[in-house]
């Protein structure tokens, strides 16, 4: 082996010691020497990000490195060899202070305001992050495709998705990606049926490298849709592009979905995202105070974050609105300002944030019986008592009618719904379990949590 080899190696012994192993792999792992004189070391890279990445995050390291290894200090050049595997690939022409191609953003519809560094890390999204960060790093060559990320709303499914977007951008600026909601791909699809385009459509999307595709729940008894995008994923899949697609359920729960495509959806890696807990809510608001230059009391912070519980994108509105507030009447942001502004916020997602159908997913769960079954007529008992609660529930939590209620289930009129509630709270008294059971669903489904006696 050539000493300039041998000598290397123990470099890259140096770095593998000292920083985690995903990053050595994709910073380290590939380098070349392509010169080493007694005055200088040239290291050969891939394209001009990965030179400006080690410039700029790992410089102290190779020069410590060096100084260690050949007991003096080298200067350190990099050479650009641009990998000759396809040599029709004409390589991407990159400037140094513009790495991003231009017009990417209209092209690949990426937001650059959503990048892994400014999403804030916590027990409910460590996986998914952690997915997310080693797909775009690996395109196409882990065993995560595709991935699917799925949560409810506002948890950062989407910032996720087009975070590894973003990031996949900067680092292989001629790679073809394309992030789209599924309604935007179904919209897109009719318009090219319409217009007799359909080949162009599929020739779009056949040509993408990486396929960022959110909320594919909208795909639900969309049937052609499907089909065309069944065929879609199985050729991007065979040619070993990247697949990422987000859903607000797990995938098992998709009615409306194909077989087919769902044990697709399954053959990656499927992550959730829960909830973020108390901590990672503060986090989270802390983050956003200081990125938007905001000075809010710990106190305020704290008080927002433990009362908005189950969903991101609430915790950030609720801090604009009380900023909003607080320019609108030239008030300064304290306390009661923010009880004030957090009651609003409460007190109206409480009450018109459950449906009918929330309440039937619930009780289908717990009492273990079908959604079509409580929706249905069927009078065996176990049914009937589980369809009185979901009533009852509804009554309590919905602020639908009696009338819409009964519609929904079993097809019954307000007065057997008024029976069913009366019936349910007959049993809740005498029933200590029951009610314990009934009052933890209650819990369960008010997504904000009600308001808390502060
Ligand atoms: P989803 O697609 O799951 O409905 P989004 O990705 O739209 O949710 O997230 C809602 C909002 O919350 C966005 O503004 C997003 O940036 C923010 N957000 C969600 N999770 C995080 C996180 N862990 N750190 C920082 N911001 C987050
Ligand atoms: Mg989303």
């Amino acid at each position: 082996m050539l000493e300039k080899e041998t000598q290397w190696n123990k470099c890259l012994v140096y770095f593998k010691e000292r920083i985690p192993e995903q990053a050595f792999q994709t910073w380290f792992d590939g380098i070349a020497v392509s010169t080493l004189t007694t005055e200088e070391i040239v290291l050969q890279v891939p394209n001009q990000f990965h030179y400006e990445w080690l410039e700029s995050k790992y410089r102290h390291l190779i020069d410590a490195a060096i100084k260690e290894i050949f007991e003096k200090p080298l200067i350190v050049n990099y050479s650009v060899v641009v990998s000759h595997k396809n040599p029709n690939e004409i390589p991407p022409l990159v400037q140094k202070e513009n790495v991003i191609p231009p017009g990417y953003q209209e092209k690949t519809q990426l937001n650059s305001r959503y990048l892994f560094d400014n999403f804030i890390e916590g027990k409910g999204n460590q996986l998914a992050k952690a997915a997310s960060y080693s797909v775009a790093e690996r395109p196409g060559q882990t065993p995560f495709n595709p991935l699917l990320i799925y949560s409810i709303t506002g948890l950062g499914k989407t910032h996720l998705l087009q975070a590894i977007g973003n990031f996949c951008i900067r680092r292989f600026p001629s790679m073809r990606i394309q992030y789209l909601t599924s309604e935007k791909f179904m919209l897109d699809f009719i318009r090219a049926i319409q217009e007799n385009k359909s080949t162009d459509f599929a020739n779009a999307y056949r040509g993408v490298d990486m396929l960022l595709l959110d909320d594919v729940q909208f795909f639900q008894k969309k049937e052609q849709t499907q089909e065309q995008f069944f065929h879609l994923f199985n050729e991007l899949y065979q040619q070993g592009k990247q697949i990422v697609l987000t859903t607000d359920r797990p995938p098992n729960e998709l009615t409306g979905l194909k077989d087919r495509l769902i044990s697709r959806f399954q053959s990656g890696l499927m992550v959730d995202i829960q909830p973020p807990d108390l901590e990672t809510r503060i986090a989270i608001l802390m983050k956003k105070a200081h990125d938007d230059h905001l000075e809010l009391p710990f106190e305020i912070i704290e008080y927002i974050a433990s009362h908005i519980k189950r969903n991101v994108r609430e915790l950030e509105g609720t801090m604009v609105r009380l900023l909003a507030r607080s320019s609108l009447y030239r008030k300064d942001i304290t306390m009661d300002l923010a009880r004030e502004v957090l009651e609003e916020i409460l007190g109206r997602e409480a009450f018109i944030g459950v449906t009918i159908d929330h309440v039937i997913k619930c009780i289908s769960k717990e009492w273990k019986v079908s959604e079509r079954q409580l929706v249905g007529k069927g009078r065996k008992m176990e049914i009937a008592m589980a369809r009185q609660i979901a009533m009852y529930l509804s009554r309590e939590l919905t602020g639908a009618s009696l009338f819409n209620i009964g519609l929904h289930l079993g097809g019954r009129d307000h007065s057997t719904v008024i029976h069913a509630c009366k019936t349910v709270e007959n049993k809740m008294l005498k029933d200590n379990e029951l009610k314990k059971r009934i009052d933890r669903l209650k819990k369960e489904l008010q997504p904000l949590g009600g308001i808390s006696t502060y």
